[in-house]
Order: C-alpha cells, then structure tokens, then sequence
C-alpha cells in the first residue's frame, strides 16, 4: 500500500471491453478470472463483469471458487481444473459446477457419492490435457455421473490454436460437435469459446462463451479494445555515476561515460523478472534502459537527462504495450500480468474516478448482493 509500485486496474475499460465482445458473441457469458483474474483482482473484476452481463464465473480450483463463495458471491461458478473426488461434498455445499474429465474421475465421484453436484463434461477434441478423448467414454462418464444423481449441466472443450490456427480450431469444433451429438443431451450450458474464438469462431452449436484475455484488452483478432492495466513505479533515487563504476549485483553494466541512474523500488519479487536487464521503462518523457541486474525488490535505469525523484516511471502502459514487453521477454501477456505479485498494489479505476482505500472496499462490497 506504501510502496511507490503499482499496477492500475481500470475497471471501466474491462467493462468496455467485455460488453463490446459479449455483443460480437451474442452468447452467454462465461467470465474466466483464474488466477486472480489475471492478476488484476478477481472480485474487482467480478463485480464489473456481472454487472456488464457475465452469467457465470470459471475459476481454476476449488480455492478460487470458494474465494468468491467467501465473498458472498452467490451466482454460477465453474471450475476449469481438476478438483479431487474426495472435496465434491464442499463443490455440493457451496453450489459450486465442476468439470468431469475422464471416466476415472466420474467413478470416483459416484463412490464418494454426488448427488446434486452440477458437472460440465470436459471434452478434449486435441488440448490434451483434461478430458474425455473417446466418445464411447464420454458417454460411459455421462451415465455414471447421470446415475449418481449429478446435475448434467454442461459440455465444452477448449481450443488449443484459437489465436494462430482456424483450420485447427475448426477440425476441434467439429469433434466436440460429434461428443455433442453422441451424447443427445439438452445441456443448458454448451461452450467452446475462449477469447480468441469468440471474436471470429461462429457455431450454431455453444451457447456460451468464456471470456479471459480480451477482457485485458488482448487480441489477436479485434484491435479497438482497451488497455485496463498498466504497471508503475516511482523514481526514488537520482545520482550520477562516473565512468568506469559498475551498476548492481555481479557487477554486469559498466558505465562508458557519466551517466545518470535512477533506482525504481521494483524487483523480481514483484513478478518484475531479472530477463527485463536491457529493456526501457518510460519516464519522465524518455525511454530509460533498465541496466545492471535487476534485484528482488528495486532495479537502476539510466537517465538522458535529470529527473526529479518521485517521477513517476512506467513498465507497461500507454508507452510500452503490454505486448511489446510480452515479445521482448519471449513469452505471453498472460504470463506477466500473472506474475505481477500479490506485493503490488493494485489501485482500481471505477466510473471514472480512481479509487482509494474506502472506495475501494465498498466495490467490495457490492458483490455480495
Ligand atoms: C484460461 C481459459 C480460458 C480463457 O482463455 P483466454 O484465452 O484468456 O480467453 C477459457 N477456457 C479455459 C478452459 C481456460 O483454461
């Protein structure tokens, strides 16, 4: 909270963002705010999302959902992973909707006993990595469930090339559309769709999408979006280093000249990964070097010019995309705004006015409606 690093969360942009794709979709919509809601607050997010229409709620684990439960969150939660036979009597107490991935895990269920628990049949159509693979197990899962007492309220898979591969993505359609089929079941919740698909898979088959990165503001496929999150830091030290001083642990940057370097309270503890050595920050109207190592809790940039310290320095943001940052560290947006630890603070943007501490907890509160 005292600390001068910060991600900031404009909750009006997220919400911009998910009406505008739930009106491209057409469908129902399933918010997906795992981990955090991509690190950017899962009931911030919840409470912004339902209100712009979100029906549902998928998480990855039992500890996620009952994050929400916790918070008196009383809608439709699905979890994405797998969950252990042995908690379906808490899935059951706190109404939470599980996936079913294998024949195993539906035997399981039916000795522990899951009378009342609502599953979503998993259907892996070449994800490979949670699912029932074979039609004729998908179905022998379906009755041991359906016997058991389970409520079918669901079928999906998920698409591992949305972003990349149409052909790919339609050749998994079309597989999950035959799992459909066999089973002949009216499923009340019917869905494929992650971020990507959304925006420009079409189907007369699902019936609901799930919703995670374009949230953010990312897409491959729809360049007018938002951009919620952003990350900062404050500049608390301004000194001149003279030629031939070496700048941070092991000693790794020599200055060639004079130079002036700054110190932003903002290290690899904060998910600010040592990698970012070599890349610029944005402050004070000019791109500034990260140099030396980058330390667990602060990191050294190299000034043009003097600034005054207390100027604000920008990680991501409007000057340095979060994709920008994503492909100089060779990996996904995902994955760094996952990263972001939860030391930083995150200050929420809300109807316009940013939100201070009372503020808020009273978005807090009002999930719990
Ligand atoms: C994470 C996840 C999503 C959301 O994916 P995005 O690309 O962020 O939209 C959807 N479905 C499943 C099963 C997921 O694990």
């Amino acid at each position: 909270m005292y600390r001068d690093t910060w991600m900031e969360v404009d909750l009006d942009a997220i919400a911009s963002n998910f009406r505008e794709i739930k009106k491209i979709c057409g469908k129902k919509m399933i918010a997906v705010l795992k981990a955090d809601a991509y690190g950017s607050g899962d009931i911030y997010v919840a409470d912004t999302v339902l209100e712009a229409g979100a029906e549902m709620i998928a998480v990855s684990s039992l500890d996620e959902a009952l994050i929400f439960r916790n918070e008196g969150y009383t809608g439709e939660i699905l979890i994405l992973g797998a969950v252990p036979a042995q908690f379906i009597p808490k899935l059951i107490r706190h109404n939470i909707s599980v996936n079913a991935y294998s024949r195993k895990w539906a035997e399981e269920a039916a000795a522990k006993g899951c009378r009342g628990l609502k599953v979503h049949l998993k259907v892996d159509t070449g994800m490979n990595r949670l699912g029932f693979k074979e039609c004729s197990d998908l179905k022998e899962g379906f009755d041991i469930l359906q016997k058991a007492g389970c409520r079918m309220e669901g079928i999906f898979t998920h698409f591992c090339c949305a972003d990349t591969d149409p052909q790919l993505t339609q050749a998994q359609f079309e597989r999950f559309r035959e799992a459909v089929n066999y089973l002949a079941y009216d499923f009340p919740w019917i869905h494929c769709d992650n971020s990507d698909a959304t925006i420009w898979f079409k189907d007369d088959l699902s019936n609901a999408c799930r919703l995670g990165i374009s949230m953010y503001g990312i897409s491959g496929f729809k360049n007018d979006l938002q951009h919620p999150l952003s990350l900062w830091s404050k500049i608390s030290m301004v000194k001149t280093v003279r030629k031939g001083e070496t700048i941070g642990y092991g000693a790794t940057y020599t200055a060639d000249s004079d130079q002036i370097i700054a110190t932003l309270p903002i290290g690899y503890a904060d998910g600010f990964i040592r990698a970012n050595q070599g890349r610029k920050v944005y402050a004070g109207g000019q791109y500034a070097e990260i140099v030396g190592r980058v330390c667990m809790d602060q990191c050294m940039i190299r000034l043009d010019s003097v600034l005054p310290e207390g100027t604000e320095a920008e990680i991501f943001g409007p000057h340095i995309s979060l994709e920008e940052m994503a492909e100089d560290l060779h990996t996904i947006p995902y994955e760094i705004i996952c990263l972001i630890s939860s030391r930083v603070t995150r200050k929420y943007i809300r109807d316009g006015k940013k939100y201070d501490e009372e503020n808020t907890r009273m978005v807090r509160s009002r999930i719990t409606k």
